[in-house]
Parts: C-alpha cells; sequence; structure tokens
C-alpha cells in the first residue's frame, strides 16, 4: 500500500467523539484528518432519522462539558433533545471551533493495517485513496453498525424497508400507508407512537416485549437551567463520579426495596414513575445486582402495563418475563398507549415466527400481513460491530477479527494488545453503553489525549497493551459483570442479537471506579502498556 497524505493522528467516525477528539489533537498541535462515511457529521444523530428519533438523557447532561462559553450559550428547548435538535447543536460545535476543515465525508475506511517499520498506520478508503499516520483513533460508535437480519425473501418485496438508523434523509411520508415494524426496542419504542399517528395500519412484529417507562418530556423550565447553569462545572462534575455517570442527574435512592414496607415501596416506585425517565430505575439502589428488589419494581410496571392497555390479551404480549433493566431500559411517549388504538396490530413472532418478507408483507408460520413498507427497528451488531467491518491488522497482520474470535478483548476499553496506537473510544470493556455517552466520551478522549502528549513530549514513537494487562482486564470486566444481573437475560450488551456473535458482556459496569483505574494506570506510568 503506498501512502499519499500522512498525519499525526487519523479519528476514524465524526460523531460525538471524533469531534472531540479531532478539537483536542488540534490544541496539542498535532495534524490530524478525520474520515466520515457519512455525508455530515453527528455519527448516531447523522444517521437515526427515524419517526420520533429523540434522545433519552436530560439535554442539559448530553452536550459537551469541555467549553464553558459554548455549555453556558446553547438554549435546549425540552427535557429530551431530539435527533435534529442535537445534529443542529453538534454543527454548531463543528462551526464555532472550525473542525469541519480537517474532516473527509462520505468516505468509509475499508482498511487500517500497521506498519511495523514503519511504526505508522496506513489506511484505506472505499474512493480508492490511502494515507497513514502514527495514531489511529476509532471514534465508530457503539450503537452504529446496523443489524440487518437475514430473512427469507427481502429483495422480493414490493414496497420500501427502511432500518430505523439509515432512515431516509427526506422523510418518509406514511400517510394512508399499511406500515410493519420489526423490533420493539428503544427506536421502535420511540417510532411506533409517531407512526401510529400518521399510518393507516400499523403491524407491529415483537419478539421480546419491553419493560418501558414514560419520558415525560416537557420544555425546558428556565429556572431550573438557571440553576444549573450559575453552577455547570459543579453539576457536571457530580453527574461524573457522585451519580456514577448515569443516564440522569438525579441519584438513585440510598435504600434497597427490601428495606422498605410494601406501602413504602410504592410510594417510591410512584413518585419515580412520576419523574419519569431513568431516575425511575434510581428507585432502589441494587435493582441491577438484587432479584427481589427488581422484582419488586418489575411487578410496579407490569401493574401500569396493565392499567395502560385496555386488551388483557395484549397486556399479556406486552408484559416482559425477564429482569427488569437487563436489556438496556427503554423510555416511551405513549408506547402503551398506542395498542389501544383500532390501527394498530401488535403480533408475537416467539408464538408465530417470521418465515419471510414476499412481495406483498410479512409472512409467519401463522399468517400472511399486507403491508406498503417494512421498518426494520432490529437494532445494531453493537460494541464490536463497527470495528470488525473494517479490515484492521495489527502487528505481523494479525486481524482484529481473529484477536477478537471469541469475543472483545483489550486493556481498559481504550487498546489491544497487538495494535500499537491503535485506540477505542468508548470501546468494549469500558462503561460506555452503561453510562450518559457524553461523560463516557469525554473521559476517554481526554485520557487518549493526556496520552498521546505525553508521548509526544517523552519521545515515545508507540503504546501497546500487555498481553498480561489485557487478559487481567477481560477477567475483571467479566468478574463485575457476572455480579449483576445484566447476564441474566437476551441482550445486545452480551451479543445475543446477532446470530454466531461470541456471546461475552462487553461494557464494564461502573464509572467511578473505572476512572480511579485509568487514572491510577497513569499515575504508575502507564501501567500495564509498552512505551517504545
Ligand atoms: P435494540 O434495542 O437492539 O432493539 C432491536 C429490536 O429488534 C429488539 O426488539 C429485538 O428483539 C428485535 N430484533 C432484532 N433482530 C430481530 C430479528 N431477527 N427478528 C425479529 N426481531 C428482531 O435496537 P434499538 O432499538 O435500535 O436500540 C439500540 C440501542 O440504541 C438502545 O438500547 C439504546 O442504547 C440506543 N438508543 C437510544 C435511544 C435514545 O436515546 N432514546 C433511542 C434509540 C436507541 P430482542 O430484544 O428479542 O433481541
Amino acid at each position: 500500500m503506498q501512502s499519499t497524505d500522512e498525519f499525526d493522528v487519523i479519528i476514524v467516525g465524526a460523531g460525538i467523539s471524533g469531534l472531540y477528539m479531532l478539537y483536542r489533537m488540534r490544541r496539542l498541535g498535532l495534524s490530524v484528518r478525520v474520515i466520515e462515511a457519512g455525508g455530515g457529521l453527528g455519527g448516531t444523530w447523522y444517521w437515526n432519522r427515524y419517526p420520533g428519533a429523540r434522545c433519552d438523557t436530560d439535554t442539559l447532561e448530553y452536550s459537551y462539558s469541555f467549553d464553558e462559553d459554548l455549555q453556558q450559550e446553547w438554549e435546549w428547548p425540552e427535557r429530551y433533545p431530539t435527533q435534529p435538535e442535537i445534529l443542529k447543536y453538534l454543527n454548531h460545535v463543528a462551526d464555532r471551533f472550525e473542525l469541519r476543515r480537517d474532516i473527509k465525508f462520505d468516505t468509509r475506511v475499508e482498511a487500517a493495517h500497521y506498519d511495523e517499520a514503519g511504526r505508522q498506520w496506513r489506511i484505506a478508503t472505499d474512493d480508492g485513496a490511502e494515507m497513514a499516520a502514527r495514531f489511529l483513533v476509532m471514534a465508530t460508535g457503539s450503537i452504529s453498525a446496523p443489524n440487518i437480519p437475514a430473512i427469507d425473501g427481502m429483495d422480493s418485496f414490493r414496497g420500501p424497508i427502511h432500518h430505523t438508523a439509515r432512515w431516509p434523509h427526506e422523510g418518509v411520508d406514511l400517510s394512508g400507508k399499511r406500515v410493519g415494524v420489526i423490533g420493539t426496542g428503544s427506536s421502535a419504542v420511540q417510532a411506533i407512537p409517531v407512526i401510529a399517528e400518521q399510518a393507516a395500519q400499523l403491524t407491529v412484529f415483537q419478539r421480546s416485549p419491553q419493560w418501558s417507562v414514560p419520558a415525560h418530556n416537557r420544555p425546558s423550565d428556565p429556572e431550573m437551567v438557571a440553576e444549573i447553569k450559575a453552577d455547570y462545572a459543579g453539576f457536571r462534575a457530580r453527574n461524573r463520579l457522585e451519580s456514577g455517570a448515569q443516564l440522569s442527574h438525579i441519584p438513585a435512592n440510598d435504600f434497597s426495596a427490601l428495606d422498605l414496607s410494601e406501602d413504602e415501596r410504592q410510594r417510591v416506585l410512584e413518585a419515580r414513575w412520576q419523574l419519569g425517565g431513568f431516575p425511575f430505575f434510581g428507585a432502589f439502589n441494587d435493582i441491577t445486582v438484587n432479584p427481589d428488589s427488581n422484582k419488586v419494581t418489575a411487578d410496579f410496571v407490569r401493574g401500569k402495563i396493565g392499567e395502560i392497555v385496555e386488551d388483557p390479551d395484549l397486556v399479556d404480549m406486552l408484559t416482559p418475563e425477564y429482569t427488569i433493566h437487563c436489556k438496556r431500559p427503554v423510555l416511551d411517549s405513549g408506547y402503551f398507549e398506542t395498542y389501544n388504538r383500532s390501527n394498530v396490530l401488535l403480533v408475537d413472532i416467539n408464538a408465530a415466527p417470521i418465515q419471510a418478507i414476499t412481495p406483498d408483507g410479512i409472512r409467519t408460520t401463522d399468517a400472511d400481513y399486507d403491508l406498503d413498507l417494512i421498518v426494520l427497528a432490529t437494532g445494531f451488531d453493537a460494541m464490536t460491530g463497527a470495528l470488525l467491518r473494517i479490515d484492521i491488522r495489527g502487528r505481523d497482520g494479525l486481524p482484529l477479527s481473529d484477536a477478537w474470535a471469541s469475543g472483545p478483548v483489550n486493556y481498559l476499553g481504550l487498546q489491544v494488545s497487538g495494535f500499537p496506537n491503535l485506540f477505542t473510544i468508548t470501546g468494549p470493556g469500558s462503561p460506555s453503553v452503561l453510562t450518559n455517552m457524553m461523560v463516557a466520551i469525554e473521559q476517554h478522549v481526554e485520557w487518549v489525549t493526556d496520552c498521546i502528549a505525553f508521548m509526544v513530549e517523552n519521545g515515545h514513537a508507540s503504546i501497546e497493551a500487555t498481553e498480561e494487562a489485557q487478559e487481567a482486564w477481560v477477567a475483571h470486566v467479566n468478574e463485575v459483570a457476572d455480579a449483576t444481573l445484566w447476564v441474566s437475560c437476551q441482550n445486545w450488551y452480551q451479543g445475543h442479537n446477532i446470530p454466531g456473535k461470541p456471546k461475552v458482556f462487553m461494557p464494564l459496569p461502573g464509572f467511578p471506579p473505572y476512572v480511579e483505574k485509568c487514572e491510577e494506570v497513569v499515575a504508575n506510568g502507564y501501567e500495564g502498556f509498552i512505551l517504545a
């Protein structure tokens, strides 16, 4: 491979992490190129344009904290930002810090090979260009590689099929249409109420019901905003460590369900239900580790589903059996209410699996459903998909796909042994998707920035995780995960949604101890890494 352009750093992806990484690298005085497959920036918020797409973390937390003027000046209209609002914000950030000039859009990285002699990463893109850089930062996102299920007859369907994460930019006119949605995860739960209002008929094909709680979106409260902005740095610091970078700044209560009487439990749960959003899952401090506390919470939501949904058969179909909070929690705006509409039909594809997509719609083992349009709300090959879809090869030509054949292995979720100078932002083995992603991203970008600055200052050519540190880290991640209820059901955290994917719990529970460990590693001279 012949190198044409050389940089100090190549960053793959211009989403939230790629943009911040670029900002930081420039401030170190390094030459940087960001390569982005999309026609615009924003990563997940560029691609996910399905009806109802919205973040489920409060806006005041789901935003960058690195620039005081930026966070003071930006105004969010609602409690949870819509996809267009977040995209507007990220475009503003790019303009404000003049980031665009170093981003190459509409370009997909196909291969990244480590050239040991030249101590460089050599990158090939789909437009035939070649580039090289000393450092390669994969800012490719944790939930970015869409999962398109292999269903027989997909090509035969007469109408359009859209994945939620590849929704047409020009929008889709659903009026008068018979729409089928496959999947009932976070994306579907947001899209279904909106689609039901627009379409003539909506048929939802459900493999697993959802423990969903109301988001209670509302306009931003000026008083609360002013209070937070009066000490934004303090607010961020408290969220980051005291609240454990959770998806809400309202900390979990400091007691178990088992400490309370039945009346007190119901009162606490009802108060949290009324708050809406992720605070509900913090009604008790042990919902992710204590099956009894978990069951109290699940029973409460079971009761709520029963109150909202009118048809008792539908209540049964819509009520999960698995531990609550085991699949990634879902927030909704009128999701269960939607099943009371006369134009909505729920199909249980566990009872009658999908056999094929036909020219006219979807065929299950029970019936044929005539459709004009199919929505695949089938999620992502999470955490590893975006990395493994690129031909990444480390020392001695070792493919990442071989190194990760039995599941992802790395050190701190940041570096893989055998892949010098390659960093993964919010990689598997780090808290990432179990936290407010903004916080996890900023922490990783800052750690990598400090590491690269240290290397430049001290004349180190490369940094690489040792095999021993990596083995110990993987064992640690498994040990922490095994003590939680996250391993008690089928979820994408463990790759269950992707046929043939190794079943390994990928994120690391516990942000504050993770940050401490990252800091300790640095204080001990990058313990567990080889600096050459
Ligand atoms: P998801 O949570 O993985 O949901 C995918 C849905 O499709 C599940 O119901 C899954 O069933 C079903 N499914 C997958 N493959 C299928 C197949 N072959 N046949 C039938 N059904 C199938 O994906 P998502 O809803 O796109 O969300 C992914 C993650 O992105 C979320 O968990 C969240 O972290 C993030 N997200 C966040 C927001 C937000 O901030 N509001 C919005 C959207 C997404 P099973 O459960 O049985 O696998």
